[in-house]
């Protein structure tokens, strides 16, 4: 089903898959009368360029017909499609200029990246458990080739505006987050910085001193800026495309007030070590899901910190935590 206001349509690709606890990957084809935009280009698998060349069919439309190519954030299930596409067309791609390291998987920003998980999971007690990681990471650096985007990026900024579409930063899910929000349908292109009925996180990840951000708070604050915008459709990164955004928003924020709850009781409960509190809460994800389960562990630990409700102390190159009676 495509969406038309005017001359602005939007042709959906929704991949129907489970992926983690999500069951779809979304990308869209957004024609605002002159331009065909692609925003976000799904998995790299061949089911999901096979469904891709299919819904392109579907709506009449091909490779040749886009003209350019939008990224939401840089996370492997929005730009799968990038380097196919762009081996049969040149177009140019934009992102997020935090996003272009990233994307182009950098030999200084990997190795940054490997160096700032080894001293955050080192003081926070967590690097026994994250063995994984590393290697994921390394494997990711030896495989850097194959995985970047084959082309230039240009970067965007908070501000930008494209035709009529505003570039808004949304940091949080991760720092590059962006929203494409066409204004004059108010329709907003938001990537997974909020889906309807489904989970998405606040991911840990670091700035250019390679210091942990505050991706909580980060995330909060981005949901208030989609919050303040009117929309009629919000097109995300998964699950249904969807109406009613503020309700949706208010929901969201009253779950992650829940989440800082649960981690100021674990402390109070006497939990005062990362793993001890991140099992007293996740249980066995702890092991099945660690970097998920220490984004969110570490970063509402940071982010009731930063509210006067918990205090650290570094021991023996170690934080442990401590509840604030107010
Ligand atoms: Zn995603």
């Amino acid at each position: 089903m495509q969406y038309q206001n005017g001359h602005h349509i939007v042709y959906p690709i929704l991949f129907k898959e489970q992926y983690g606890s999500l069951s779809s990957i979304n990308c869209f084809l957004y024609n605002n009368g002159s331009t065909l935009t692609l925003i976000d280009a799904g998995l790299s698998t061949p089911e999901f360029n096979e469904f891709f060349q299919q819904q392109l069919k579907q709506y009449k439309l091909s490779i040749q017909d886009i003209d350019q190519i939008f990224l939401t954030h840089h996370h492997d299930d929005h730009t799968g499609q990038v380097n196919q596409i762009l081996s049969q067309k040149q177009v140019q791609v934009y992102a997020h200029h935090l996003a272009i390291p990233r994307l182009l998987f950098e030999e200084q920003y990997l190795t940054n990246k490997y160096n700032f998980f080894v001293k955050i999971y080192g003081e926070y007690g967590c690097l026994d458990i994250s063995a994984d990681r590393f290697k994921k990471m390394e494997k990711t650096f030896l495989n850097r080739e194959n995985l970047k985007l084959n082309t230039e990026v240009i970067p965007l900024h908070h501000g930008d505006i494209i035709n009529e579409m505003y570039i808004i930063e949304a940091p949080g899910h991760s720092p590059d987050s962006i929203i494409f929000s066409e204004q004059p349908v108010r329709w907003q292109f938001s990537g997974d910085l909020l889906l309807e009925n489904a989970p998405t996180n606040a991911l840990i990840d670091f700035d250019e001193k390679l210091e942990l951000l505050p991706t909580v708070s980060q995330y909060r604050e981005s949901l208030l800026k989609l919050n303040a915008l009117e929309a009629e459709w919000i097109f995300p990164g998964h699950e249904k495309i969807f109406q009613n955004h503020n309700l949706e928003i208010d929901n969201k924020l009253k779950k992650m007030d829940r989440k800082e709850q649960r981690i100021i009781d674990a402390v109070r409960n006497g939990n005062n070590k990362t793993v001890e509190i991140a099992r007293a809460i996740y249980g066995k994800k702890v092991e099945t899901q660690t970097f998920f389960v220490l984004s969110e562990v570490i970063g509402y630990l940071e982010y009731a910190i930063g509210r006067g409700k918990l205090a650290k102390e570094m021991r023996d190159g170690e934080w442990f935590f401590q509840p604030v009676y107010p």
